[in-house]
């Protein structure tokens, strides 16, 4: 294939092909969406990057006219393969800055996603390699996310499960400050454990024992904490 990135197996010295930092940003974004949903379209990923639809509809046309990705009319928008390596190695990228964020140099875990989110676009495959090796080869973020995308078995939301349900907490899908600090104050951090008591009437929200705690829990939150079945992490 022509032009396509190179990963870090190919070595740290390998070149890749230049792309701005909002090409790359899209292409994560697709990426991040489509392993959650059944379909990326335009507004999906306005909201994610914060921005007007109009913009997101131009940078589209040029994406798919560059191969980076395939629009098409009434099936959303899927990544090619080039516009795939570009979105994993960016992904990667960001879960590493990420662990070196808070594992080296101490900041808080609800502070750290937008600021990698920035640096993820500026480091060079050897940077990359050496901050794996530094990390000693961390295979999560400090949010549960895999750094190669590899989602756990049976990795599901929360609010799909029913009561008796017991589990342990994988992944917090939503990074910003605000979710990361309201989760982290019920204790609903990767690998704690998590018990559901029972859901009220007419879909209200979802009663859970966490630490011997209760918590009611709206659909919001449900739906951005990632849980396994606690038989598959033990
Ligand atoms: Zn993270």
């Amino acid at each position: 294939m022509e032009g396509v990135a190179l990963t870090s197996e190919s070595g740290p010295t390998m070149q890749e092909t230049p792309l701005s930092a909002n090409v790359e940003e899209y292409l994560e974004w697709i990426y991040r969406l489509s392993r959650e949903q059944a379909e990326v379209t335009t507004t999906d990923l306005a909201r994610s990057l914060k921005v007007s639809p109009a913009s997101v509809t131009g940078m589209v046309k040029r994406l798919a006219e560059r191969g980076l990705i395939i629009h098409e009319r009434y099936h959303g928008i899927t990544l090619s393969e080039e516009g795939r390596v570009v979105a994993l190695r960016t992904i990667r990228r960001h879960g590493l800055l990420e662990r070196l964020l808070v594992d080296v140099l101490g900041m808080p875990w609800h502070s750290v996603d937008e600021l990698a989110g920035k640096l993820e676009h500026h480091i060079t495959p050897e940077v990359e390699e050496r901050l794996r090796n530094l990390l000693g080869h961390p295979t999560t973020c400090p949010h549960g996310q895999p750094i190669d995308w590899d989602l756990p078995a049976g990795d599901v939301r929360l609010g799909t499960l029913v009561p008796g349900d017991e589990v342990l907490i994988s992944r917090i899908s939503d990074e910003t400050p605000e979710f990361l600090t309201y989760v982290a104050e019920l204790g609903m951090v990767p690998g704690a454990r998590l018990e559901v008591a029972s859901r009220a009437p007419f879909n209200g929200p979802l009663l859970v024992r966490v630490n011997n705690q209760e918590y009611a829990l709206g659909d919001e939150v449900c739906a951005k904490v990632w849980v396994v079945p606690s038989a598959a992490v033990s």
